[in-house]
């Protein structure tokens, strides 16, 4: 079944079979799904050979919903270093390191290539998927946890990666900042010291109000040093 995703003929043959099932059939796949957006899952090593065996309703599932090459994706994850060690994905990778994987959902989709290998490993997505060995590349589902998106943000602040993300993020190293960090400071002492609205502070900068009271209220452009990680 799998090895027919590599023939492009077959591939469109099963994708007419597929939307074909799908417009006749009830979505009952949904409805049967578990719902896992509370679990935490700390697996023990199950993933390492799971894609050697055969694969589980659940994990094919899993493939069909996100329409993934399974075997594509398993080429570029090297596993050369051994079982218990990280296995990289030498794939594309974003500018914060992580693997991106095209999958077949759509003509421009992608997903994240570490939550590609635990949909593959589980045969689910939890709302996030967050890595213990803290290596963004890494692919092993060993490596790999499951949990909420506020265990993730929780878990990427206790390794320090989340402020060192957001001090790249922030400021005036943002793509579309348009004031300085300079600029800021001086609007925010300019309001402080009254007398002036944030709206004419807006328009004196060509900048909208909702900045201006961003910056005044030290949501954006804070001082590089509130960023940054002492560990
Ligand atoms: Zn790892």
């Amino acid at each position: 079944m799998i090895a027919a995703w590599s023939q492009p003929h077959a591939r469109k043959r099963a994708r007419k079979r597929h939307n074909s099932q799908a417009a006749s059939s009830p979505p009952h796949r949904l409805a049967s799904r578990p719902h896992h957006a509370d679990t935490v899952r700390t697996p023990g090593n199950p993933g390492a050979c799971a894609m050697a065996k055969k694969l589980s309703a659940k994990q094919q599932a899993f493939i069909d919903e996100y329409k993934i090459n399974a075997q594509r994706f398993q080429r570029l994850v090297d596993r050369s270093s051994g079982n218990d060690a990280c296995w990289p994905f030498t794939g594309a990778k974003d500018p914060a390191g992580y693997g991106r994987y095209h999958v077949g959902r759509s003509r421009s989709s992608s997903m994240l290539s570490h939550r590609v290998a635990f949909g593959l490993a589980y045969g689910y997505l939890p709302e996030a998927v967050c890595h213990q060995c803290d290596n963004p590349e890494c692919c092993n589902p060993a490596h790999l946890f499951g949990g909420t998106r506020a265990i993730n943000n929780r878990d990427m602040a206790d390794k320090g990666r989340c402020a060192r993300v957001k001090a790249a993020l922030w400021g005036e190293k943002h793509h579309q900042a348009r004031l300085t960090d300079k600029d800021a400071e001086a609007i925010k002492t300019r309001y402080l010291a009254g007398g002036v609205s944030q709206r004419a502070l807006a328009t004196q900068h060509g900048v909208s109000q909702r900045t201006i009271n961003k910056i005044v209220r030290g949501i954006s452009f804070r001082k590089q040093s509130d960023h940054e990680v002492t560990t």
